[in-house]
């Protein structure tokens, strides 16, 4: 296969198990790591083939199936995209910046992009997700965005043109964020520091963040009315449903629902993607048949079943 001469490394058929949170998963069919901004545009517009593109973070949203990905991987790395900047009073991240670093940063700096402390993904995948916590969204603070499409053309666009919403945005098919611009309030850097140590001290009491997993697994069913009234919403937790179908501890193969937060799988003994998601499935079936309630998947399901 002829690849164009670019300045980063391509690797062929890369395992993705050690770079994924969870620690499963086959082999990127290639595997494509830019050394700038520009090596990665020359490489889109240069290389038209068959396989899609798949951006990629630190794979802590992810189960990447045992088959792998039948896919061209792209993983921002390197200082070229791990840079984060004041603009004026806004402030500039490239999309391999990891979200943590983002938030102490901030702080510095006296801006609040605390919610951002305990994601553990990269600003790219915070994009992309429209990450959040602690009632604070990516949403909130983002004013544009630049990405590099799947022809190799450089696009900056305005934050309400990817429509973020609960988990989700409109980033065109195969493109590649490069950057992320925020407009985040101002705050006192020693109030910030405080807050997320708190953030901090009430995830490790409250989720299993040591552990291998990938974060929230469904969504919160939002907007379900329990007397069928249009007017009578309210937000669901998907640990109580979980909860209440008896799942939590429960294990499969390799694979357990987390004793401390029922919405997380976790990794506990050699799992493949195959037991965690089978796990993922049963929990969505348990609770279909308790309360009526079909959760969605909110860890991405990639790649090819063995
Ligand atoms: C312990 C733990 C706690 C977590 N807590 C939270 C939380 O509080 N709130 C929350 O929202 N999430 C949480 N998560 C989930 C996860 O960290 C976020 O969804 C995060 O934003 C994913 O970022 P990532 O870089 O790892 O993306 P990945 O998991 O690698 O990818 C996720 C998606 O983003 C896309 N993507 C990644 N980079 C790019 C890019 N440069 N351009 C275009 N698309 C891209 C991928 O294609 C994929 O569709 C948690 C996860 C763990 C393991």
């Amino acid at each position: 296969m002829d690849f164009p001469p670019v300045k980063g490394n391509i690797s062929l058929n890369r395992g993705l198990n050690e770079l994924t949170w969870l620690r499963v998963g086959g082999p990127a069919r290639t595997f494509f790591q830019p050394r700038d901004k520009l090596d990665l545009k020359y490489f889109l517009s240069s290389y038209q083939c068959d396989q899609p593109i798949f951006p990629f973070g630190v794979g802590s949203n992810l189960i990447v199936r045992d088959g792998g990905i039948n896919a061209v991987v792209i993983k921002l790395g390197g200082a070229s995209f791990n840079y984060i900047e004041k603009r004026g009073k806004f402030l500039a991240c490239g999309a391999g910046a990891l979200d943590s670093r983002v938030a102490i940063r901030a702080a510095e700096l006296g801006l609040d992009l605390s919610f951002l402390r305990t994601i553990p993904g990269t600003i790219g995948g915070a994009v992309s997700m429209n990450a959040g916590c602690y009632g604070s969204y990516i949403k909130d603070v983002l004013v544009e965005v630049t990405l590099v499409t799947r022809d190799g053309l450089e696009m900056r666009l305005d934050a309400s043109e990817i429509k973020l919403g609960y988990r989700f945005s409109c980033i065109p098919e195969g493109a590649v964020i490069t950057e992320a611009v925020f407009d985040a309030p101002s705050r006192d850097a020693g109030c910030l520091k405080n807050k997320m140590k708190n953030q901090l001290e009430t995830r490790n009491k409250t989720q299993p963040a040591t552990e291998r997993t990938a974060g929230s697994t469904f969504k919160n069913p939002s907007g379900f009315s329990s007397t069928g009234r249009p007017d009578d919403l309210n937000e669901m937790k998907a640990w109580k449903l979980i909860d209440e179908a008896g799942m939590r501890g429960f294990e499969l193969g390799g694979a357990k629902v987390s004793e401390k937060h029922s919405n997380f799988l976790i990794n506990q003994k050699n799992a493949t993607a195959f037991d965690l998601e089978e796990l993922g499935n049963l929990m969505r079936k348990k609770v279909l048949q308790k309360s009526g309630i079909e959760l969605q998947w909110e860890i991405i399901r990639v790649g090819i079943k063995k």
